[in-house]
């Protein structure tokens, strides 16, 4: 397999690392400082990498964007992450959307969100599918189980939805210029034959932006509740056919899993980088620690962790770029050995940095804290499992 880049992979990959170390590095940790999440959204930094290409890398060209292949994003992702994952996490949610929206909505559909989207440097996109009382379940065809999905539900009169519910733990909920909702049809059925997705640009009657969850880590990317009080949706949002959401994402689910997956590898490295780095200056007992071998080989083992995943998600990225996902578990294990690494090298990180890993005038403290986000993101490691496994 050739791992080259090309020469424009190498020109954005060098971009996104450039604007990560002169922009995000720098502006964010104080961001991160700042009680109420509400105040540190970084609206300026998410408008300069817009600026710079970042929110239209994935629209496809024939939508006006520049169409980068998943192992571009793939690239862009890492980079951007190793300066400030939740910054990253605004493009890549933002893409992840616009395929979902791609997978599922009639051409006509699309056309509406796109241009808004391409023009407006601080267009961001939720998507409301997590509730209180369904999480994994969403994730997850419980054929038998009629409770398990979407609660919240859609119920149609004359030529209208009305929806009634809460969404929970929905990302950039406060700062989205369009959202896709999923909400239950028909709950005679599972989930998977009775959710539809619908389209929602707030401001909009019946519909609320509920509290900002308050999270340790991953600060700067907020998660709201979204309440709905009979809030009326034409049919002309309703995305696609009704009832058929779930089997329209099946084809997007191994971007989606990268997505998450090379967010995880950019905050591993680093975590990596900054430890080396302490490593050969901080002295102990008259020499640097790294040569110490207990601490040298604990480098090995991350440096070596680090660079098994990002093969392993060249290789699934190359998969689907080549021909569409040839192999449907490759990419959720792939999610799932990055985030055990990722959790690995960062808890590895602070302790090779001693008490000053856990203190908050030092850069580790903030990449622990964001790491353990990754462990809920793009399905856990259990969903990501239990679907991989179905497919051995
Ligand atoms: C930073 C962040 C951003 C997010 N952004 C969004 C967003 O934009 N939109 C959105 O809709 N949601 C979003 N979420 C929610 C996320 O998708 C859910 O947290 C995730 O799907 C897990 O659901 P849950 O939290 O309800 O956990 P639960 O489903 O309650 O799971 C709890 C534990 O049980 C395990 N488990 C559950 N079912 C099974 C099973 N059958 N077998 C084995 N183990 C099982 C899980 O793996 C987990 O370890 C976000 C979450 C976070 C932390």
């Amino acid at each position: 397999m050739d791992f080259s880049l090309t020469e424009e992979q190498r020109a954005i990959r060098d971009l996104a690392r450039t604007f990560a170390r002169d922009e995000l590095i720098p502006q964010c940790t104080e961001l991160d400082r700042l009680p109420d999440g509400e105040d540190s959204f970084p609206w300026e930094l998410v408008e300069r990498g817009s600026k710079l290409g970042f929110n239209a890398l994935a629209v496809p060209e024939k939508y006006g964007g520049s169409g980068a292949d998943v192992l571009t994003q793939c690239i862009v992702i890492e980079e951007l992450s190793a300066g400030e994952p939740a910054v990253s996490k605004v493009y890549s949610h933002n893409w992840k959307a616009l395929f979902g929206l791609m997978a599922i909505a009639t051409e006509e559909q699309v056309k509406r969100v796109i241009p808004g989207f391409l023009e407006d440097p601080r267009y961001c996109i939720s998507i409301g599918i997590t509730e209180p009382n369904s999480g994994s379940d969403n994730s997850l065809p419980y054929s038998g189980t009629l409770s398990a999905g979407p609660g919240l539900t859609a119920e149609r009169k004359g030529g209208d939805y009305f929806l009634n519910g809460t969404k929970q733990f929905i990302a950039m909920g406060a700062q989205a210029k369009f959202m896709t909702i999923f909400a239950r049809t028909d709950k005679s059925v599972p989930w998977t034959e009775g959710t539809s997705g619908f389209m929602l640009f707030p401001p909009k009657e019946g519909f609320e932006v509920g509290r900002l969850h308050d999270k340790v880590g991953l600060r700067l990317y907020p998660q709201h509740d979204l309440i709905f009080n009979d809030c009326r949706i034409p049919e002309s949002e309703l995305l696609g056919v009704e009832n058929e959401v779930h089997a329209g994402r099946r084809d997007i689910t191994n971007i989606g899993t990268l997505e998450a997956t090379s967010t995880a590898l950019g905050i591993a490295r680093r975590a990596y980088e900054l430890t080396l780095d302490y490593a050969k200056e901080r002295v102990q007992g008259g020499k640097p620690i790294i040569e110490h071998h207990l601490i040298g080989s604990l480098l090995l083992e991350m440096f070596t962790r680090l660079e098994a995943s990002r093969t392993m998600m060249w290789r699934s990225a190359t998969s689907i770029d080549n021909g569409g996902s040839d192999d449907p578990k490759l990419a959720r294990a792939t999610k799932v050995m990055t985030v055990n690494m990722l959790n690995f090298v960062t808890t590895r990180a602070v302790e090779i940095w001693g008490g000053m890993g856990v203190m908050r005038e030092a850069p580790i403290e903030k990449i622990y804290r964001d790491a353990i986000q990754l462990f809920h993101m793009g399905n856990t490691n259990q969903v990501n499992m239990l679907k991989a496994m179905d497919d051995l």
